[in-house]
C-alpha cells in the first residue's frame, strides 16, 4: 500500500495542471508545515527564526517545469535577490537551486549563464550555493556543469545520491575536486536499471559514500532524517577522529524540528533546508510521497482540525 501511494504522489508531483493551479491558490493543504511561505520576506523571517535557535539554513527557492527563457532569467533573478536578502539582513544561510529552473531543459548556455550570475552574487555576499540533485536523465549534465563551476568558484557544491548505481564511481571522480558535497538517499522514482530497488541496498550505499567522502578528507554534508545514518555518521566521527567542522547535518524544514535541535544541542552543525515560493506543489507531494504518513496531516488541514 505504502509503495502505491508513493508513486501515486510522485505521479501527482509532476502534473503541470495541478503545479499551476497550487500557483494560483496559494499554500494549502498543510503545506506550510513544509514551505516557509511565498515570499523572500517570508523566507526571511524563517532563516532569522531558525538561526536564533542555534541552526543554520540552505535556502530554495522552489521552481517546477521552467518552459522558457525569461522563466528561467527569472528564477536566477530571484536567487540573486535571495543572496542580497541573507545577506542585508545578516542570516547565515546558504542557497540552494535546481539545474532544471535555471533552464536546464532549455539550453545549457542559459543555464552557465544564470549560474555564473547567481555564483557571483554568492561571492561578493560569502554566500555558497549547493546544486540540487534531480532525477537520473539529468544527473551527468548536473556534474558536468558542476565541474565546470567549480573550476571558476569555490563557492559551490552539489548533491549525490545513494540510490544511484553510478554514485560509489562519481564520488571517486569528483574526490579530485575536493567538493563540498551533500550525500541524499534520493528523492525520484527510478528505473530499476539505474537504481537499486530495495531500501536495504540504498541504505548500505548511503553509508559507504559518506565514509569515502569523510575519509578522503572532504566536506561532507549527511542530509538525512534516519537516525541510523546519523548514528553511523556518529560513529565514523569517533572511529576516525573526524572533526566536527568537516561535516554537518542537514534535514529538510519541517520534518523531525525535534531531532534538529537535539543535533544541535549535541554541538553538532544543523542545516536546515528552508524551501519557499509560489511554486509549493511538486516539492510538497514529493515529500509526502517519501512519508505518506503525512497524508493524515494533510487530510486534517484539508478538513479541519
Ligand atoms: C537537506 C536535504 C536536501 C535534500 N536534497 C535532495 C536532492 O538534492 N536530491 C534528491 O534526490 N533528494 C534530496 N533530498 C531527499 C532525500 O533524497 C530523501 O528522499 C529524503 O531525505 C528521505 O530519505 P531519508 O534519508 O530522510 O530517510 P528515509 O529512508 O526516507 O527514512 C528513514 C527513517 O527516517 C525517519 N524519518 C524519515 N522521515 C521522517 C519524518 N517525516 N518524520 C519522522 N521520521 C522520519 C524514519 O525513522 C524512517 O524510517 C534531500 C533531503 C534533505 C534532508
Amino acid at each position: 500500500m505504502e509503495q502505491i501511494l508513493r508513486n501515486f504522489f510522485l505521479f501527482l508531483s509532476k502534473n503541470k495542471f495541478f503545479t499551476k493551479l497550487a500557483k494560483k491558490y496559494g499554500l494549502r493543504f498543510g503545506a506550510g508545515r513544509f514551505v516557509a511561505g511565498e515570499s523572500v520576506e517570508n523566507a526571511a523571517k524563517v532563516i532569522k527564526q531558525l538561526n536564533q535557535k542555534g541552526m543554520v539554513v540552505t535556502v530554495d527557492h522552489l521552481g517546477e517545469f521552467i518552459d522558457s527563457e525569461q522563466e528561467a532569467r527569472q528564477a536566477a533573478d530571484e536567487c540573486v535577490e535571495m543572496i542580497e536578502k541573507i545577506a542585508e539582513h545578516q542570516l547565515d544561510s546558504q542557497l540552494s537551486l535546481k539545474m532544471t529552473s535555471m533552464g536546464l531543459d532549455i539550453s545549457e548556455a542559459l543555464v552557465m549563464e544564470n549560474m555564473r550570475k547567481i555564483l557571483a552574487a554568492g561571492k561578493r555576499h560569502g554566500v555558497f550555493v549547493t546544486i540540487d540533485m534531480e532525477d537520473y536523465e539529468r544527473c551527468q549534465k548536473t556534474i558536468d556543469i558542476f565541474k565546470e563551476l567549480k573550476e571558476e568558484y569555490d563557492n559551490i557544491g552539489t548533491v549525490i545520491q545513494a540510490y544511484l548505481y553510478r554514485t560509489v564511481g562519481d564520488i571517486e571522480e569528483l574526490n579530485a575536486y575536493h567538493p563540498n558535497l551533500r550525500l541524499v538517499k534520493g528523492a525520484y522514482k527510478e528505473s530499476p536499471k539505474v537504481a537499486f530497488p530495495d531500501k536495504q541496498d540504498v541504505d548500505e550505499n548511503y553509508k559507504k559514500i559518506i565514509k569515502m567522502h569523510l575519509l578522503n578528507g572532504n566536506y561532507t554534508a549527511i542530509a538525512t532524517h534516519d537516525d541510523e545514518m546519523i548514528a553511523y555518521t556518529k560513529h565514523l566521527e569517533k572511529e576516525h577522529g573526524i572533526p566536527r567542522d568537516q561535516f554537518e547535518f542537514q534535514m529538510l524544514y519541517g520534518i523531525r524540528v525535534e531531532r534538529q535541535e537535539e543535533l544541535t544541542a549535541e554541538g553538532y552543525k544543523m542545516r536546515v533546508y528552508v524551501p519557499y515560493g509560489t511554486d509549493w506543489y511538486g516539492y510538497f507531494m514529493r515529500r509526502l510521497a517519501e512519508r505518506p504518513a503525512n497524508v493524515a496531516f494533510v487530510l486534517k488541514g484539508v478538513f479541519g482540525k
